[in-house]
């Protein structure tokens, strides 16, 4: 700003509070029936039970993450890096097919929006007895109501974060530590902090995440073409637009169908006017479809003013079987294939995955020594993983050596889903081989389980 120059220019513009006008209509019911399911998973799946315990668990402290029958440890790590990539894949597909239908339908973020909104609708009323309550003055009528949404807001928030921390710690142990107030830091930092981001993220920040904070929606526009489907306003047939009495004929009048009502920008979650084009803070939610088709109908036009549309089919008038036509071009091949690989190797790999895991570690305090009869002993720790949920045991055996043979144990048991760990202390006759380290295997093998069997390759050391 130069020194003479008074005038203070701002680079940020204040945030405008948008108050959406409820809508209803197919694409609203689509939105309650994804919040009505996600949440259903969401706050539910903690409480299903699977074997006596609870059915997806990522039990942290116990290293052991329970999902359905899969008992999965920090070694399967690769699993859920597959299912994180599969997952990210889907996404890229399904946004280069459909846009933004995740955001505008079954994001977190819309989803939770959702409530909100419609708990300040219970309380505060429709759009525009909120507006008067925000430029009301203070009394004791708004201070009830905004503490009444306040507290349903911090409820559900609540809610939100203790069934959270339930994936992470038993959800029933969870609910008895905090009816009897004896939450430990941890949970009740994390229960707090979840809580605390969802009622700022649903009930004051909203558009502002999409617009500003949401990683996903800065880069998606990558993943976009003129064959991806997204909400548009037909503006050939929209303008020009203008308001007129019901029974007056556009064309005598040189209007097109958008009667300027501005209903699609009142409803909608981002405050965009959709009529000014493709715009990024388009969340894909479809409000201003409904609404828009309900003022057609009631000037007697034809739906569809507002849609779902490609810019290719507006550009050419294409209706929407040709548009989907479209839906197989290279990319979406491409996303297809390389997803289809990976979701398919994923399921080979867990569908053939042994449910037991066996780490050899050489025991260091006693490399080799000589025992009775001049044999030579090496001692090794076998960490034994059942990652079965019934109690198994399991028959060490030795080999690749002439002679080589196990003098501990051969037969060991462990509990379900358990580590023990087994000393295994392997012999060789005096002269059955040089000085030096040499390769052997140890099989370890499920006595009631056939086909569940592991080698493990370990070097068994002959001193000079
Ligand atoms: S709702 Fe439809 S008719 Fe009304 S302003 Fe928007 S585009 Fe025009
Ligand atoms: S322009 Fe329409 S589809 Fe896009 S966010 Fe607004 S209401 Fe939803």
């Amino acid at each position: 700003m130069p020194a003479d120059d008074d005038t203070m220019v701002s680079l940020y513009a204040a945030r405008e509070k948008i108050q959406p006008r409820s809508v209803s209509g197919v694409f609203a019911r689509w939105r309650w029936l994804m919040v009505w399911l996600t949440q259903l998973v969401f706050y539910g799946l903690p409480w299903l039970q699977w074997n006596a315990r609870q059915a997806v668990l990522f039990d942290l402290e116990a290293r052991r993450f329970y999902l359905f029958g899969l008992v999965l440890y920090p070694q399967d790590f690769i699993y859920l890096t597959g299912l994180l990539v599969v997952s990210a894949l889907s996404l890229f597909l399904f946004t280069a097919v459909a846009g933004r239908l995740w955001c505008g339908f079954a994001c977190p973020q819309t989803v939770y929006t959702e409530i909100f909104m419609w708990i300040e609708k219970r309380v505060e009323g429709d759009r525009s007895a909120r507006l008067r309550l925000d430029n009301a003055p203070m009394s004791a009528a708004k201070l009830g109501k905004r503490t009444l949404k306040h507290v349903l807001w911090i409820a559900v928030a609540l809610w939100t974060g203790f069934s959270f921390v339930g994936y992470f710690t038993p959800i029933r142990e969870l609910g008895a530590l905090t009816l009897a107030l004896a939450l430990g830091p941890w949970q009740l930092f994390w229960v707090l902090f979840y809580g605390f981001a969802t009622y700022g993220n649903a009930g004051f920040l909203r558009e502002q995440v999409c617009k500003y904070m949401c990683p996903y929606a800065r880069f998606q526009s990558a993943m976009f073409d003129r064959d991806t489907m997204i909400v548009t306003y037909d503006a050939r047939r929209g303008e020009p637009r203008g308001a007129r009495s019901k029974k007056a004929d556009p064309k005598a009048m040189g209007l097109g169908s958008c009667v300027d009502c501005t209903l699609c920008v009142q409803v909608c979650p981002t405050g965009i006017d959709i009529r000014k084009g493709l715009q990024y803070d388009c969340i894909g939610c479809a409000a201003c479809i409904d609404v828009c088709d309900d003022v057609m109908d009631k000037v007697g036009y034809p739906r569809g003013l507002i849609r779902f549309s490609t810019e290719n089919g507006m550009a050419n008038g294409w209706n929407m079987r040709q548009m989907l036509r479209r839906a197989w071009r290279p990319r979406v091949l491409v996303y297809t294939g390389v997803l289809l690989a990976i979701a398919l190797g994923l399921g080979l790999s867990l569908f053939m995955r042994t449910p037991l895991k066996v780490d050899v570690i050489r025991d260091r305090g006693a490399l080799a020594r000589q025992v009775e009869e001049g044999r030579v002993e090496n001692v090794f720790r076998l960490q034994i993983m059942n990652a079965t949920e019934t109690t198994q045991r399991y028959a060490i055996s030795v080999s690749g050596l002439p002679g080589v043979s196990l003098a501990s144990d051969a037969e060991v048991e462990v509990l379900s889903t358990e580590v023990r760990a087994v000393a295994a202390r392997v012999q060789l006759p005096p002269d059955a081989a040089s000085p030096g380290s040499h390769p052997i295997q140890f099989h370890i093998r499920a006595t009631d389980a056939a086909g569940v069997q592991v080698t493990e390759k370990a070097a068994f050391v002959v001193p000079r």
